[in-house]
């Protein structure tokens, strides 16, 4: 859990306010499961957690409609090629939110979003297009091993 989850929470209430929803008690549940987990996380997976948490079984299908509104919000991401689904990075930022991209690490599944600069994501779509193929996710999701894992990988010798 980040150190600064009630700040986060309160950003989020400020922001679905000033978007004209309302971030009810569930969706806030749903997206302190996701802030309380260091991977991602399926659907069936938040089902769980959530009992755990907060002593309710919630139907999968309620999960993925808060996860739509969540989404819907920039307050969640999801990972399309594994469905999962994580936390924004950026919920207590002041600067503006921009398409994200994703570190996914291999060896402990932690997933770092960073934003990629708005002119190479332009160039991107453009040599993507000149191929006549149409994008339906404009979000990058690239595999490795991340810092700490390297950092704490075994020297083979
Ligand atoms: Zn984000
Ligand atoms: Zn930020
Ligand atoms: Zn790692």
């Amino acid at each position: 859990m980040p150190d600064d989850i009630d700040r986060i929470i309160q950003k989020s209430y400020e922001a679905c306010a000033s978007a004209g929803v309302k971030l009810t008690d569930k969706r806030k549940n749903v997206l302190m499961v996701l802030l309380g987990s260091s991977t991602p996380l399926s659907a069936y997976e938040i089902v769980e957690r959530y009992k755990i948490q907060f002593g309710e079984t919630l139907p999968v299908m309620s999960i993925y409609r808060m996860l739509d509104f969540l989404i819907q919000e920039k307050l969640v991401h999801k990972l399309e090629t594994a469905s999962q689904y994580m936390s924004c990075a950026h919920i207590a930022c002041e600067h503006q939110h921009e398409t994200p991209q994703f570190l996914i690490c291999d060896r402990c599944g932690s997933v770092k979003e960073i934003a990629i600069k708005k002119h190479i994501m332009t160039e991107l779509e453009r040599s993507i297009q000149s191929t006549g193929f149409t994008l339906a996710h404009q979000q990058l999701e690239l595999h490795g091993v991340c810092k700490h894992c390297q950092d704490n990988s075994v020297p083979a010798n």
